[in-house]
C-alpha cells in the first residue's frame, strides 16, 4: 500500500498569520491557499488548461455529488478522479456530510450514519462513516475529509454538544477505516484530516480538539497530517463567525495545516489568515462570477448595471487575467445578457484569478512581515466601485 507523502512546513509568521508550504505526492501548495470548488469533477465552464494558467494548486472534489453522478462504477474504471477530470495536481474532497445534512426532510441520523433519499431520483443511500472514506478512497483523493455532523446554526448548547460527540465518535471509525483500507486498484489513499466541531461554544470546539487528540495517542501516534474547522458560515452573523476564530486558532495545534471549511468573502479570507488559517474553499468566486458580481482590487463590480453597457475598460487594468488582458466590461455585460456561456466562463477565470491572487498577496505580505497594513488596505474590498 502506498501512502501519500505529507510534509507541512511553516516558511514565516507575522503575528498569528502564518505562510507555509504542503507537500503532497502530486505536488505542493503554498499557504495561505484557496481552492476552487471542482462539485462534479469540474470547476464550472473551466477546464484543466484554464487551471493552471490561474495557478490552481489544489481543487475540490464534492464526495455525495460524485457518488451520485456519475457514480464509482464510472469513476473506478477510471481509477480515481484525477484519470477521470485529467487534474493531476492534487485533489481535496470532502466527506459529503454537509450535503447530506442538507437534505432536510430526505434524511435521518442515526449513530451508523446518515439514511438519505437521491435528490436526483429519490433512492435510498445510506452514508456512514465507513462508506465516506471508502468512497474518498476509490475517488484517489489526496486530502480526504472526515464524515461529521453539520450543526445547524442557531442550535441550543445540548443540541451543539451532542452533535460534537457524534461527530467525534464518527471520527474516530473514519479513522480506523482509512488506516486499515485502501481503494480497489492498490493505489495511494491520500491522507484524512478530521474536522473540529462545537459550534459558536469555545469548550466544545476545545472539548472536540482534545478528543481529536485522543484519537490520535489510542491508535500509535499516527497522527492526523492537518485539521479542519466545520460549522462556521452556516448562517452565523459575520461577528460571531470572527469571534470563534479569533478564539479557537490559539488552542489549535500549531504544526498541522488548518482548513476553514466553505470560507467565504475576501474580507472572511483575509480575517481568518490574520488569525492563522492556512487553506480555504468557496464556491463564491465561480457562483458570483456567473451572476455577474465580480471582485477587484478596487471593490466589486455588478456587471449587469446598465452604466458598463458601453464601457470600453478591462474589469480590472491591474489585472492580468485572460479575460482582462482581452476583453471589456462592455463586452462581458453583453454576454451576460444574452446569457453566452463565454461569459461564465470569463468572469469565472477573473474572479478565481482575483481569489488566488488575494492568497498570494497574502502570503507575500505575511512573508514581508506586513500582514496588517496589508490586511488594514485592503477593507474596501466589498464595496462597489462608484
Ligand atoms: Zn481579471
Amino acid at each position: 500500500m502506498n501512502n501519500t507523502t505529507f510534509n507541512f512546513t511553516l516558511n514565516a509568521q507575522n503575528n498569528n498569520a502564518r505562510s507555509g508550504t504542503i507537500q503532497l505526492s502530486r505536488g505542493e501548495i503554498n499557504t495561505p491557499i484557496f481552492m476552487p470548488v471542482g462539485t462534479y469533477g469540474a470547476v464550472k465552464s473551466l477546464d484543466v488548461q484554464d487551471l493552471k494558467e490561474l495557478g490552481a494548486q489544489i481543487i475540490l472534489g464534492n464526495t455525495f455529488h460524485l457518488n451520485l453522478r456519475p457514480g464509482l462504477d464510472v469513476i473506478s474504471r477510471f481509477k480515481g478522479l484525477h484519470n477521470f477530470n485529467n487534474w493531476q495536481a492534487p485533489i481535496l474532497t470532502d466527506s459529503g456530510g454537509f450535503q447530506v445534512f442538507s437534505l432536510g426532510k430526505l434524511r435521518k441520523i442515526t449513530e451508523n450514519g446518515v439514511e438519505f433519499r437521491s435528490p436526483i431520483n429519490g433512492d435510498k443511500h445510506t452514508i456512514t462513516p465507513e462508506k465516506s472514506i471508502d468512497i474518498q478512497h476509490q475517488l484517489g483523493s489526496d486530502i480526504i475529509m472526515a464524515f461529521d455532523e453539520c450543526t445547524p446554526y442557531p442550535s441550543d448548547y445540548s443540541t451543539v454538544e451532542q452533535s460534537m460527540h457524534l461527530s467525534m465518535r464518527w471520527a474516530k471509525r473514519c479513522y480506523d477505516y482509512h488506516h486499515q483500507n485502501t481503494n480497489d486498484y492498490g493505489t495511494r489513499r491520500g491522507v484524512l484530516f478530521p474536522i473540529v466541531q462545537g459550534g459558536m461554544h469555545l469548550d466544545l470546539r476545545k472539548n472536540s480538539i482534545d478528543m481529536l487528540h485522543e484519537i490520535e495517542q489510542s491508535r500509535s501516534n499516527t497522527t492526523f497530517p492537518g485539521i479542519a474547522i466545520g460549522g462556521l458560515s452556516v448562517g452565523e452573523p459575520m461577528e460571531k463567525m470572527y469571534q470563534v476564530l479569533n478564539e479557537l486558532m490559539p488552542i489549535m495545534p500549531t504544526e498541522k495545516p488548518r482548513y476553514l471549511m466553505g470560507v467565504g468573502q475576501p474580507l472572511d479570507i483575509l480575517h481568518a489568515i490574520s488569525c492563522g488559517v492556512d487553506m480555504f474553499d468557496c464556491v463564491l468566486p465561480s457562483r458570483n462570477a456567473r451572476n455577474g458580481h465580480l471582485f477587484t482590487w478596487k471593490g466589486v463590480i455588478k456587471l449587469r448595471n446598465a452604466r458598463y453597457k458601453t464601457d470600453e475598460n478591462p474589469i480590472d487594468s491591474d489585472c492580468s487575467c485572460l479575460c482582462c488582458r482581452n476583453y471589456s466590461r462592455a463586452y462581458l455585460h453583453h454576454l451576460d445578457k444574452i446569457n453566452e456561456s463565454l461569459g461564465d466562463r470569463l468572469c469565472t477565470i477573473h474572479n478565481l484569478h482575483f481569489y488566488l491572487d488575494l492568497v498570494k498577496q497574502a502570503r507575500n505580505a505575511i512573508i514581508e512581515q506586513n500582514f496588517e497594513q496589508f490586511h488594514h488596505q485592503n477593507k474596501h474590498l466589498h464595496t462597489p466601485i462608484s
